[in-house]
């Protein structure tokens, strides 16, 4: 079977007319029969796009002939299936939903998976901050890494208190690929924090380069996949729910009211089959 790339991008830019920008985008992807799911606002663009090799290079110098993307980033990851069914382009009020209005002006330094790593070799003294939130970091997350108790990235603005002690400290802050860290570390220098950085690419520019290094466990995606591995001997962090043994597989409970996301180890669910409770396993079966 034919590999599936894809490929994620994002830019912080104001763009002049997002709606005939969005229009254009998504005729364009549904010509080229690409898959995934494009946000397009304002303040930019934020995607995750699935086809073959040629579709994604086609895809990717599309983008960049414009102007305004002349300097965007893509990371790619191969997959066995496609992240998304459909292809989605969008129309938002923002590129990655925060709510707490912060600009993009002032943003923490870009480190990239370079610097980390060095920082992590040389035993650095630095705080490495996940902005993402709580479910995300369970089942995967950079060594020593300061995890939040958020379930909403809208809520990130409710963590600085407990911040507060690392002020004066050198903080690397990371997410899936820089999006919400480019909002998230705005806010932190706002807040006063002195020496604010954020990991360019996020995680998985990071584990692209360095797999099997720094970063413990699998990296959640918000997509079909649920998560990825992070290299060849991804070790597992969370413990499965239903038999207390590791495992880093999440399943969405598919009784659609219920929709749970749960920690469940691939042995327990061939015989829960995508759900959380007798009660949904028998409403999901009738
Ligand atoms: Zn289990
Ligand atoms: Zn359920």
């Amino acid at each position: 079977m034919e590999k599936i790339t894809t490929s994620s991008f994002y830019k912080y830019i104001e763009l002049e007319n997002p709606e005939e920008f969005q229009e254009n985008l998504l005729e364009y992807c549904i010509k080229l029969e690409l898959k995934g799911k494009v946000l397009v606002a304002k303040e930019g663009i934020n995607g995750t796009v699935s086809g073959n090799q040629k579709q994604i290079e086609e895809f990717e110098k599309h983008l960049l002939s414009f102007k305004d993307f002349k300097d965007i980033m893509f990371k790619r990851t191969e997959t066995e299936s496609h992240p998304y069914r459909k292809t989605h382009v969008r129309l938002r009020n923002e590129i990655v939903t925060s709510k707490f209005g912060i600009k993009t002006e002032k943003v923490g330094k870009h480190l990239t998976p370079e610097n980390l790593k060095e920082l992590y070799d040389k035993k650095d003294d630095f705080i490495i901050l996940d902005a993402r939130n709580n479910y995300e970091a369970k089942i995967g997350k950079f060594k020593n890494a300061v995890t939040s108790p958020i379930k909403y990235f809208r809520d990130f603005p409710k963590t600085i208190k407990d911040l507060e002690k690392y002020k004066n400290k050198k903080i690397v802050m990371y997410c899936t690929a820089g999006v919400r860290c480019e909002k998230a570390s705005a806010l932190l220098i706002a807040n006063g924090f002195e020496d604010v950085n954020q990991l360019q690419g996020g995680i998985v520019n990071f584990i692209n380069k360095f797999p099997d290094t720094y970063f413990e466990g699998r990296c959640f995606m918000f997509d079909d996949r649920i998560s990825i591995a992070t290299g060849s001997n991804t070790k597992d962090i969370a413990i499965c729910e239903k038999c207390h043994n590791p495992s880093g597989n999440y399943i969405n409970c598919k009784n659609a009211k219920c929709n749970k996301l749960m920690i469940m180890c691939e042995g327990c669910n061939e015989e829960w089959k995508d759900t959380c409770s007798k009660f949904c396993r028998n409403l999901s079966n009738n």
